[in-house]
C-alpha cells in the first residue's frame, strides 16, 4: 500500500470541465471529495515536457504544491510507430486553433505515404502527485492500427482512423462502452484505482 494511503481530498489538475466530471464519475465509489483546479484558481502551467508522463507530473505538482493537497493530472495522446512517435505530445496542437481534427488525422496520413508500418498506441499518463512534491505515475497504453479514410462519428479527437488490435470497428465506430473499457485512460485508471483507492481497508 502507498505510504500516503488514498487521499481524502483530491484536485483535479486539470481546467477540462468534462474531463473533471469524467474523472469524479469515476472516482465516486471510493470516499474522496473532488475539487477542481479551476474552482480554486490554480493557474495552468505550460506543458513544456517532453513526455506524457513529465506533462502529467508538472500539471499535478504545480497544483498540489500549490494548493497543499494531493493532486491528479493526466497527459494523452496518439504515437505513430511510423512518425518515431509523432503527434505524441503535439496530438491536441496538430488540429490548429480551430481544433479541426479532420485536418490533424489528413496530417498524420500524409505524414505516412511511403510507410508500409500503420501501427499506433494511445498513451494515457496519470500522475498523483502529493502537497510536498512527490508523485506516483500510472501509464496505460492500446495497440492498433490507422485506417484510412477515418471511420464513424463516435467519440472524438484521433478515434475515427484508430482500429484497436482484434477489433473491426474503429474508435469512432464502437459504441463509447466498449471504448471506454479498453481505452488507455481506462487502463491507467484501473491502475490508479487498485494501487491507490482499493488498497484502502
Ligand atoms: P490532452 O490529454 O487533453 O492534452 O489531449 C491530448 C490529445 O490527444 C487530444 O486532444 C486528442 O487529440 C488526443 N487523444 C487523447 N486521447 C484520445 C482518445 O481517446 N481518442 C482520440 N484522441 C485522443
Amino acid at each position: 500500500m502507498d505510504a500516503a494511503g488514498p487521499p481524502q481530498r483530491l484536485i483535479i489538475a486539470s481546467h477540462n470541465p468534462g474531463k473533471v466530471a469524467e474523472i469524479e464519475a469515476l472516482l465516486a465509489p471510493f470516499a474522496v471529495e473532488i475539487l477542481s483546479a479551476a474552482s480554486l484558481n490554480l493557474p495552468e502551467p505550460d506543458e513544456t515536457g517532453a513526455s506524457f508522463a513529465k506533462n502529467a507530473r508538472l500539471k499535478a505538482v504545480a497544483a498540489a504544491t500549490a494548493a497543499g493537497l494531493p493532486a491528479l493530472a493526466d497527459d494523452s495522446g496518439l504515437a505513430v510507430t511510423a512518425l518515431e512517435g509523432r503527434p505524441g505530445i503535439y496530438s491536441a496542437r496538430w488540429a490548429g486553433p480551430g481544433k479541426d481534427f479532420a485536418l490533424a488525422m489528413q496530417r498524420v496520413e500524409e505524414e505516412m505515404q511511403g510507410h508500409s508500418d500503420r501501427s499506433a498506441h494511445f498513451v494515457s499518463a496519470l500522475c498523483l502527485a502529493q502537497a510536498d512534491g512527490t508523485s506516483r505515475m500510472f501509464e496505460g497504453r492500446i495497440d492498433g492500427d490507422l485506417v484510412w479514410p477515418p471511420r464513424g462519428e463516435r467519440g472524438f479527437g484521433y478515434d475515427p482512423m484508430f482500429l484497436p488490435k482484434g477489433h473491426g470497428e474503429t474508435f469512432g465506430e464502437m459504441p463509447p462502452t466498449l471504448k471506454h473499457a479498453m481505452s488507455h485512460r481506462a487502463r491507467a485508471f484501473r491502475l490508479l484505482v487498485e494501487q491507490v483507492f482499493e488498497t484502502a481497508e
